[in-house]
C-alpha cells in the first residue's frame, strides 16, 4: 500500500478527558484508516498512483480528492496536539497573530465562532500565505487551503466524528477544549 495509516505521537489516552481513547480509537483507527485504504484502492492505475499526497490534494477531484484531503486532514490534525506542549503560540508566529487579532484570547474567540458557524462538516484553518499573511478559513467537507495557495497551520475537524462521543451535540464545548491540546511548536513549524 502507497500511503499508510500515520502512527500518533502519543498514547490513544493521553488527550482525555479533551478527546476520549474511544474517539481516537474510532476516528484515527478507523475512519483515518478508511481513508487511507479508500485512497490507495481508488489511486490504483490513474496519474496520481506515485503522486504525493499534497500534489493529489491540490490536483485531483472527486472521490480521490475527497479521500486524499481527509488523509492530509487528519494527519495535520492529529499530529498537533499533545498531552504536554506550548499552549500558547510564541516567536515570531505570536507577534503575526497579535498584529491581526489583537491577542491570542480574540484569536481563539474567532476561530471558534469560525468552527461553529460552519454549517454540515468540515474544518477550521489557520494558515498562512506567501506574503506571511495569516488568515482563518473554513472548508466544507475534505476541504483543505492549499488548494487555494495557502499553507496551514493548524486545524479543528468540526465532523460530528471528531466529537460525537464525547461532546454529542455540544460542537462549541469541543473547540474550546482543544486550545488545552495543542501544541503551538508544531504549528510554529510549519510557519
Ligand atoms: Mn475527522
Amino acid at each position: 500500500m502507497k500511503f499508510e495509516l500515520i502512527q500518533l505521537p502519543y498514547a490513544a489516552d493521553a488527550l482525555e478527558p479533551v478527546i476520549s481513547k474511544q474517539t481516537i480509537e474510532f476516528h484515527h483507527g478507523k475512519h483515518l484508516q478508511a481513508y487511507v485504504n479508500n485512497l490507495n484502492n481508488l489511486i490504483q492505475g490513474t496519474k496520481f498512483e506515485k503522486a504525493d499526497l499534497e500534489t493529489i490534494v491540490k490536483e485531483s477531484e472527486g472521490a480521490i480528492f475527497n479521500n486524499a484531503g481527509q488523509v492530509l486532514n487528519h494527519n495535520l490534525y492529529f499530529t498537533q496536539f499533545s498531552p504536554k506542549g506550548s499552549r500558547k503560540p510564541s516567536g515570531k508566529l505570536a507577534e503575526a497573530m497579535d498584529a491581526i487579532w489583537g491577542s491570542f484570547e480574540n484569536f481563539q474567540k474567532e476561530f471558534e465562532a469560525a468552527g461553529v458557524s460552519l454549517f454540515g462538516s468540515g474544518w477550521v484553518w489557520l494558515s498562512v500565505d506567501d506574503k506571511e499573511n495569516l488568515s482563518i478559513t473554513k472548508e466544507s467537507n475534505a476541504g483543505n487551503p492549499i488548494t487555494k495557495g495557502l499553507k496551514p497551520l493548524l486545524t479543528f475537524d468540526v465532523w460530528e466524528h471528531a466529537y460525537y462521543l464525547d461532546y454529542q451535540n455540544r460542537r462549541a464545548d469541543q473547540l474550546k477544549n482543544l486550545w488545552t491540546i495543542v501544541d503551538w511548536q508544531v504549528a510554529a513549524s510549519r510557519y
